[in-house]
């Protein structure tokens, strides 16, 4: 490791201190959180991430797994609401054709916009799991939200330099 990154790993870890972000579950992918697992945990609204969870960084449309995937809990009854830290022209890009509800500018790890999207879906916070790919932003904001994460696997290759670097304090952290 070079000796910058582990000084400042070095004192992330110190001023996050007992604050490593928990998250409820591990998955490979999205496509894994089916209803079954989700009644499991007596959960019946979904608040997810979008770029690599869902689709890879800016990918403009949903996929036909993705699609599938929010029929099949609509069929279920549950609530799915999309909330991204990314701009609203590719937000509005993803949801043109499908039935979400969705939140863009979302200032993840703050937790405003969960809260709201917890009220849009009528839940109560011990009925909804937020689903993300980022420990600093999805589960670090669930966690301060005070509502459970199931992190997933991040689809992308694309990733921008700043979501690399994250990767990888990340994955010192998790060790
Ligand atoms: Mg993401």
């Amino acid at each position: 490791m070079p000796i910058g990154f582990g000084i400042l790993l070095f004192f992330i870890k110190v001023a996050m201190k007992d604050k490593t972000p928990e998250f409820t579950r591990a998955f490979d992918s999205f496509k894994d959180i089916t209803p079954q697992i989700l009644k499991e945990y007596n959960i019946k609204g979904i608040l997810t991430d979008l770029d690599d969870t869902l689709v890879t960084h800016n990918y403009p449309i949903p996929t036909e797994e993705v699609k599938t995937w929010l029929s099949t809990l609509k069929k279920e009854g549950i609530g799915v609401c999309l909330i991204s830290n990314n701009q609203k022209k590719r937000m509005m890009s993803f949801v043109k054709d499908i039935d979400v509800g969705y939140f863009y500018n979302a200032f993840k790890p703050r937790i405003h916009v969960i809260n709201s999207a917890v009220s849009v879906l009528n839940l109560k916070k011990d009925e909804v799991v937020f689903i993300g790919d980022q420990l600093f932003t999805d589960v670090r904001a669930a966690n301060r939200a005070e509502i459970r994460a199931f992190l997933v696997k991040p689809i992308g290759t694309k990733s921008t330099l700043f979501i690399k670097f994250k990767r990888k304090l990340e994955r010192k952290i998790l060790k």
